[in-house]
């Protein structure tokens, strides 16, 4: 990898061989490395067991989980907050896993919507929950840097699966507790992806 990123600087038109650029191969392949980790990450490894049986069926909110994602088209960072909820059957996951597998969907080359379904899908499948909701809410740097479209908009997403689908009441109470930045107003619920990056130019 850092043969190519050196054969880059020099396509865009620097001096790989100058002082602040000698060890920029090695510090671009790590990082890199780290911010696509998600493609090496196991979900069992992840959950490790932590589904516990309980006699509990009230939402389960996990909010302001932040996230880093690069956009697959312009392979440039962009980064939010995901908001979770589900509603138990019989099984909780625990609540740090979360977090960890928003982390393991977002390391790695995405779009915002697929990206949101992942997460969705991922726990409905792995807790079986009645129901299960992601919301997501990023700035994209391809977007905001190139002075595309709005420079401080967000854009918002979500994946809705069983009781959030199918009861707007149930959907309506998660989305008011999460009280969206980009003041997206409830009406709008429904994937509302608009302003995310669709990779046209
Ligand atoms: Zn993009």
């Amino acid at each position: 990898m850092q043969d190519l990123i050196r054969q880059l600087l020099a396509e865009l038109g620097e001096d790989p061989s100058r002082e602040g650029l000698l060890n920029t191969p090695k510090r671009v392949e790590k990082a890199l490395k780290f911010l696509t980790g998600g493609y090496d990450a196991n979900l069992d490894e992840i959950v490790n067991g932590a589904l516990f049986t309980v006699d509990y069926s009230e939402m389960v909110i996990v909010k302001d989980i932040d996230f880093y994602s690069m956009c697959e088209h312009h392979l440039l960072p962009f980064f939010g907050k995901c908001h979770v909820a589900y509603i138990p059957s019989n099984k909780v996951i625990g609540l740090s896993k979360i977090p960890r597998i928003v982390d393991m969907f977002s390391r790695r080359l995405q779009v915002q919507e697929r990206l949101t379904n992942q997460i969705a899908d991922t726990i409905r499948d792995t807790v079986r929950p009645l129901g299960v909701s992601v919301v997501m809410e990023a700035t994209h740097l391809c977007m905001s840097m190139r002075g595309v479209e709005k420079q401080n908009s967000f854009a918002v997403t979500s994946a809705m699966h069983g009781v959030f689908r199918d009861q707007v009441r149930t959907r309506m109470e998660f989305l008011e507790l999460i009280k969206l930045r980009s003041g997206v107003s409830a009406a709008r619920e429904s994937t509302s992806a608009s302003l995310a990056c669709m990779g046209e130019d």
